[in-house]
């Protein structure tokens, strides 16, 4: 019988906090949770909150301190709010951690998490893209594990065990190409919120799924790999594979290309990281390849796709672009969803923030969170104040 394992959920209210919830709902002599954090969604929060009798509950939003308390009257619940609290809850006596908050705003609390050495999920993958590394630094000084829950690089995580670290060629993350794949490229650039947000294979939030439409998903990916793997990218591919079953690969020095599989359902690679080292019921049938009956492969089309290009060049560039490229594209894709900014308007503003940067001397590797947050902080303004002729040029 497997021990309990006490379980903090950052970012519980989303995509990646529901499949971890329903995991843990499956196997609850498994798992009790220690502490919830939610943006500002108070209701949602309290509901998980007392669903899985958590013991302390954080939102992010210092205004709704009294909506929460309120919310938890009754309970033994704990009740604390603002960015304090997400840290907070990160330090709370878990031994594992689920690192789910989108954007750089998650990284404070995954890095508390990573300070006392716990075991963490990492799904947030701007987190390594900001501060990736700094973030691994500080995980190995406090001798924490980092589990990767992003699906392609869980796949490469459980296919590098097949071999020597030394005896790797390349590894390859795959990418289902978004809805946009085969679309041209004239016509990709009048695409619309709703078309953007259709994602053809997997249901997730809303800044993931326009990341996914302009592939700067699978940017943030390279770099996030780039981080966990600690290869250099020239080393680190990326193919288009739409059907979105084959996740990763490892390909070792003797040819053998070793690659996990499963369906489009993030609760796999969370339930991987979750039970890990051991293996628990998967919450989806096994995958019927018959079914899938075709698994295709493309190189990725830089030109329709110019975000990976711009990850690829920070990542080589190796001078801290890549937390100018994370901050420029949070705002690109908040500009675009709230229809102030056109789709290829995206990878252009956060082409233009990286230039400008540059020319005004502003790169550089952040040295600490707070360092990689104030980068943050100038980027995003910059990036807000590029925003009108950006969206101008490219209406
Ligand atoms: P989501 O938008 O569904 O949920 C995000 C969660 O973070 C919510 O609980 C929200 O309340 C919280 N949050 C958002 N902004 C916050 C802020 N400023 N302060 C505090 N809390 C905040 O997102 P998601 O799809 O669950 O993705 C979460 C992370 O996991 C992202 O970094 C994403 O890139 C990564 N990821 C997601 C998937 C997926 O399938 N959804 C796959 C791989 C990686
Ligand atoms: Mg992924």
């Amino acid at each position: 019988m497997a021990d309990v394992k006490t379980i903090t959920l950052l970012g519980a209210t989303g995509s990646i906090g529901a499949s971890t919830i329903d995991l843990i709902e499956r196997n609850p002599d498994l798992y009790r949770v220690e502490a919830v954090t939610a943006s500002s969604n108070v209701a949602a929060l309290a509901k998980i909150a007392r669903k899985l009798g958590a013991k302390f509950a954080a939102i992010a939003d210092p205004a709704r301190y009294a909506e929460l308390k309120e919310a938890l009257a009754g309970t033994d619940i704990a009740a604390a709010a603002g960015e304090g609290a997400l840290v907070e809850a990160a330090q709370r006596p878990a031994g594992w951690v689920m690192a789910a908050i989108t954007g750089a705003a998650s990284l404070k609390p995954t890095l508390a998490a990573a300070a006392r050495g716990a075991v963490i999920g990492l799904a947030n993958k701007e987190c390594l893209v900001c501060a990736g590394a700094l973030f691994m630094r500080a995980a190995e000084r406090a001798g924490a594990t980092v589990l990767p829950v992003d699906s392609e690089h869980n796949a490469i995580f459980q296919s590098l065990a097949a071999g020597r670290r030394g005896d790797v060629r390349r590894i390859v993350l795959t990418a289902s190409g978004g809805p946009f794949r085969t679309w041209p490229l004239a016509l990709m650039r009048s695409a619309t919120v709703e078309q953007a947000l259709q994602h053809p294979n997997w249901s997730m939030g809303r800044k993931i799924t326009i990341d996914s439409a302009t592939m700067m998903n699978k940017g943030l990916e390279l770099i996030e790999a780039f981080h966990l793997f600690g290869l250099p990218p020239e080393r680190i591919d990326v193919l288009v594979h739409p059907q979105s079953i084959v996740h990763g690969m490892v390909e070792y020095r003797d040819g053998s290309l070793i690659a996990q599989l499963g369906p489009p359902d993030m609760r796999v690679p969370i339930a991987h990281c979750l039970a890990w080292p051991e293996r628990i019921d998967g919450a989806t049938a096994g995958l019927d390849l018959a079914s899938v009956a075709n698994l295709t492969f493309e190189a990725p089309d830089p030109v329709r796709f110019p975000a990976l290009r711009l990850a690829r060049s920070v990542l080589e560039a190796g001078s801290g672009g890549a937390t100018v490229l994370n901050a420029a594209n949070e705002i690109a894709v908040e500009a675009f969803l709230s229809r102030r900014l056109g789709f290829a308007g995206i990878a252009a503003l956060v082409e233009k923030t990286l230039e400008e940067t540059a020319r005004r001397g502003g790169m550089r590797e952040p040295v600490s969170a707070d360092d990689a947050l104030s980068v943050d902080h100038v980027s995003r303004s910059l990036a807000v104040e590029l925003l009108p002729q950006i969206a101008a040029k490219a209406s």
